[in-house]
């Protein structure tokens, strides 16, 4: 359902992402639920970045609004939505953050994954744990990911990143309210089970019961 419009711009993923996708999509099979620990942990890293900088005494931030995250879903349709209030990106910060391989993180997770499978052993659960495989596992369980988004500096721009995690990526301009990021996707036919409320719950409370933010889920808060 993304709008491909003719401002919108095409990128290539920066070389290693599409086997990063593979190893990923392919080491996390187990677990698909990963997918919501990494969007929550995520969002709470732009929440303390945002509290940090609405503490200091810069003038030139959105101070707006509550510091939250609040999930919706959609059991019908299969429509994952998070969202935060947090520091949010700008057009350069998407593309550094979420179009390269760049972090530790990631390329020693993926060194890991590659060491194992050359001796040939079963890729271990466990790595999953080790490193923050982060945004990526989101691409287990969905297509495409629209990720809309807008900076918690004072007059900054919205943006949307659209991919489906396939090599590219696009970017557009667009207006958006409020200061930080919403991530929406459908999640494919066999994860459907992630749009409803008690699952979601479930492993929220399993893997990120120590969040610092409020989590809302529909319109009560977990
Ligand atoms: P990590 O969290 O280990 O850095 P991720 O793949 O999970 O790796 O995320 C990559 C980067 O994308 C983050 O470091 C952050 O800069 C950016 N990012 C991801 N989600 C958000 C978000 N909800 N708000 C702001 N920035 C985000
Ligand atoms: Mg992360």
């Amino acid at each position: 359902m993304s709008e491909h419009t003719s401002s919108a711009k095409q990128f290539e993923y920066k070389a290693e992402m599409k086997q990063l996708l593979d190893l990923i999509v392919h080491s996390l099979y187990t677990h698909p639920e990963i997918f919501l620990r990494e969007l929550i942990s995520n969002a709470s890293d732009a929440l303390g970045k945002a509290r940090f900088r609405m503490l200091s005494s810069d003038e030139g931030i959105d101070k707006s609004g509550d510091l939250k995250i609040t999930i919706t879903v959609d059991k019908e349709s299969g429509n994952f939505v998070i969202e935060d209030t947090g520091i949010g990106m700008s057009e350069e910060e998407l593309i550094a953050n979420l179009g390269t391989v760049a972090k530790s993180g990631t390329l020693g997770f993926m060194e890991s994954l590659k060491a194992q499978q050359k001796e040939g052993q079963p890729l271990d659960a466990n790595l999953i744990g080790q490193f923050g495989v982060g945004f990526y596992s989101v691409f287990m369980v969905t297509d495409e990911v629209t990720v809309e988004t807008k900076s918690a500096e004072a007059g900054s721009q919205g943006w949307r990143w659209v991919s489906s995690g396939q090599g590219t990526y696009t970017i557009e301009p667009i207006e958006r309210e409020a200061r930080g990021t919403k991530i929406s996707f459908t999640l494919k036919e066999e994860f459907k089970e992630f749009a409803e409320e008690y699952r979601v719950e479930q492993i929220i409370k399993k893997y990120s019961n120590f969040v610092e933010y409020p989590i809302m889920l529909g319109s009560r808060q977990i």
